[in-house]
């Protein structure tokens, strides 16, 4: 990339504040549920209820992982041969790491196991046909990236990939592997990359050039240009977000949204707009949503 990055002068970064003021945090997933349907984010971040892996989150985060220590790799050997090959190692691994993810398959289901290793490597086909890693070094790679706005909200989020350039100019990268209508979670994914793109203008002062997606079984490229006033709104919308969760959880009153994404979503069998009952607004302290930890993105069901 070689366009210079938009560096704001008027509107400053929030002065860094001492840790010690900060008494939330809010990660870009959780933000997106509460916009999404407030009852899905009680149920994920206050109840915490278990959701169990579909294969297609699954298949999401093993291209993660291939794609992230493909970069590993020297420049000359990232081909889609070396990446086809970290299939199945990162497969495992991912497995000793995360134990459930074995109960996708039934232990005599081989064929099932090797057409989900199948599938997954040609979602990263897609990832060859839109971009050439021989000619990338990222900045960063699954990354933790956090800010304090409003003195005291800490907004954090993992980061799939940050290209900078070498004036200096930022392109924030992610990944989309879900089979899900595009159109069903584009707003979403686009509300994750302005999260990311507000946290690094906060905390290095320029606003990212390029918010990338990357969708590899389209293998299409969507690029978005932010600028400075776009990100305050969106910190302002951030901000009112947050209020509106505090109010709800003050007043437990987490009110369903149905939509599109219901398809989705884990806990149809709990929520009233399917006849279901939520359990019992737990005690305080439980789940407390001010300890928002889950901030590894994850789309309702279909992507990541
Ligand atoms: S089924 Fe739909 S309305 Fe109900 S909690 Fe899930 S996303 Fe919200």
């Amino acid at each position: 990339m070689t366009a210079e990055p938009v560096i704001d002068t008027q509107d400053s970064p929030t002065a860094a504040v001492a840790p010690s003021t900060v008494r939330a945090s809010l990660s870009p997933s959780r933000a997106a549920d509460f916009k999404t349907c407030p009852l899905l984010y009680r149920f994920r971040s206050i109840d915490r209820l278990p959701e169990r892996p579909t294969v297609e989150q699954a298949r999401g985060t093993l291209v993660h992982a291939v794609l992230e220590r493909l970069f590993d790799l020297p420049a000359a050997a990232r081909t889609p041969q070396s990446a086809g090959d970290l299939v199945a190692p990162q497969w495992d691994r991912l497995v000793t790491e995360q134990p459930e993810l074995a109960t996708l398959f039934a232990a005599d289901d081989t064929a099932g196991a090797a057409e989900f290793l199948r599938s997954a490597a040609a979602l990263l086909q897609g990832y060859f046909a839109v971009e050439d890693p021989r000619r990338l070094e990222p900045a960063e790679r699954e990354a933790l990236i956090s800010a304090v706005v409003d003195e005291e909200l800490l907004i954090r989020g993992y980061l799939d990939r940050l290209d900078v350039a070498p004036d200096g100019a930022l392109r924030v990268v992610d990944y989309k592997t879900g089979g899900a209508p595009r159109e069903a979670f584009e707003a979403r994914a686009l509300f994750q990359l302005k999260f990311y793109a507000l946290v690094l203008w906060r905390t290095r002062g320029v606003v990212p050039r390029v918010l990338r997606l990357l969708y590899l079984k389209d293998a299409e490229v969507c690029d978005y240009t932010p600028d400075a006033e776009e990100l305050l709104r969106f910190e302002r919308t951030v901000v009112a977000l947050w209020q509106a969760i505090e109010q709800a959880t003050a007043r437990q009153d987490f009110r369903p949204r149905p939509s599109r994404l219901c398809d989705w979503c884990s806990h149809q069998a709990l929520c009233p707009s399917f006849g279901g009952t939520p359990p019992p607004f737990p005690a305080a302290g439980a789940g407390d949503p001010l300890t928002d930890t889950r901030s590894r993105p994850v789309a309702p069901g279909a992507d990541e």
